[in-house]
């Protein structure tokens, strides 16, 4: 494999943009090796500067849920550049996506359109802050809600991979009101409303993690914390930025059945332009400025290409719930080779799964928190993905990342990852 233009490239980026990335886990430091540079993707594939191709498990980190290049989503881009590229301005499509976002995600009654994820989180908190009239908030070690000061704190994603979790920058002031508390144990987050009694204006989380690798909630903790959070007067967010239109199409609030007070969106959102958006009940959405006091706004907030690349995308996923079952076909056909790959090598490292989202952890102890994710042997992990990359894999280059896969994997690419993670697996002994 080479990769002379990436190699290339990469030394000139350092010259002019930080680590020469703009994002830090594509820098590839976690696994080593120079980072490839992305010259096109289409449909399950993508294509490095050198013309190589891979087979693709990040798409996008989420957004590609069919796959690449979709016809219908590059149509929709088409057609909508005609009308010009962005007004400031309301338009018809931002309320066609607004109904249809509250249709089908079950605690969303209002919802705002943002940019990224990290607004979306940014401006729930605040929301809560303000509708509450309460300063705290918990998170959880290892979730990661975007790169807003507040959450910056035992941070998954990005954050751990680079070894910042805690990053500077944050000052002590904002740290002191997010309140930290391990994954999946409800006793922790008794303990901490009883030291801060009405002081917590609300709980984040991602309901089902995919930052610190893909962690899935105990039997009943979501229940759990939703009872706390009625009981207590704090706002449930889930933060299904990952999870949003992916595990179902009302994401992990419809799987389980458990519904927050809020809910922040992304990527799945966008059809794979930058769109996020926040929304829940009513009566707190109507805090949100103009209609109430707490002030958020964006100059580029439903922007009228990305409304239109969202629209057809969540259009199809409500229309075609069989979309669903393909993909977790795909995500099951795959985690059986793999776990018939493991036994047959003799290793028993962990695999969790949900749906069209995998981790595969590097240890033999099961993962169902930050503290368990870090066992996790990352030099291993390193040499797993440089020899499935070197396969034509394309793999998150972090341990603490979930996979996300796409209806565009066919049987057969399903048979060449099963084959190229035994062989990588036996080579990363
Ligand atoms: N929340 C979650 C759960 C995420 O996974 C991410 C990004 N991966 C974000 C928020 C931030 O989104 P963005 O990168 O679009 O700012």
């Amino acid at each position: 494999m080479q990769i002379t233009h990436s190699k290339a490239l990469f030394e000139k980026a350092k010259r002019y943009i930080p680590g020469g990335v703009n994002s830090p886990v594509r820098a590839f430091r976690a696994v080593g090796g120079d980072p490839i540079f992305i010259k096109r993707a289409d449909g399950a594939f993508i294509y490095d500067e050198d013309d190589n191709t891979y087979i693709e498990l990040i798409n996008s980190w989420g957004p590609m849920i069919l796959g690449h290049n979709h016809p219908m989503i590059k149509e929709a881009i088409v057609r909508a550049l005609e009308f010009g590229t962005s007004y400031g301005a309301p338009t018809a499509k931002e309320v066609e996506i607004a109904e249809l976002i509250a249709s089908m995600v079950p605690s969303v009654e209002k919802v705002r359109m943002v940019n990224s994820g990290t607004e979306a989180t940014m401006s729930a908190i605040r929301v809560a802050r303000g509708y509450t009239g309460r300063d705290k908030f918990i998170k959880m070690e290892g979730h990661y809600h975007g790169h807003g000061d507040s959450f910056l704190i035992s941070a998954g994603s990005g954050a751990i991979t680079m070894g910042n979790p805690d990053s500077p920058g944050v000052t002590k002031g904002t740290a002191k009101d997010t309140l930290l508390a391990p994954y999946n144990d409800l006793e922790a987050i008794e303990r901490l409303v009883a030291a801060n009694k009405d002081e917590i204006a609300a709980l984040i989380l991602e309901p089902v993690p995919g930052n610190m690798g893909l962690v899935l909630p105990k039997e009943g903790y979501l229940q759990g914390l939703r009872n706390i959070c009625t009981r207590e007067g704090i706002v449930l967010i889930f933060d299904e930025v990952m999870t949003g239109f992916r595990l179902a199409k009302g994401g992990a609030q419809e799987l389980f059945g458990v519904i927050p007070d809020m809910t922040t969106l992304g990527k799945i959102i966008g059809g794979g332009l930058p769109v996020g958006a926040y929304g829940g009940k009513k009566e707190i959405m109507e805090f949100v400025s103009p209609a109430g006091p707490v002030y958020q706004a964006g100059t580029l907030s439903g922007n009228p290409i990305a409304m239109a690349a969202g629209l057809t995308m969540l259009k199809h996923l409500n229309q075609n719930p069989e979309v669903y079952t393909t993909l977790n076909n795909i995500g099951d056909k795959l985690v059986k080779g793999f776990q018939t790959s493991l036994n047959k090598l003799g290793m028993n490292y962990t695999i969790n799964h949900l749906g069209s989202m995998y981790s595969l952890f590097f240890t033999d102890q099961a993962v169902f928190d930050f503290e368990s994710a870090k066992k996790s042997d990352t030099v291993r992990f390193g040499k797993y993905f440089q020899n499935m990359l070197k396969r034509g894999i394309y793999l998150a280059p972090s341990q603490y990342e979930s996979l996300f896969l796409s209806t565009a994997l066919t049987d057969d690419l399903v048979e060449k990852i099963i084959k190229a993670n035994e062989e990588s697996l036996k080579e990363s002994f």
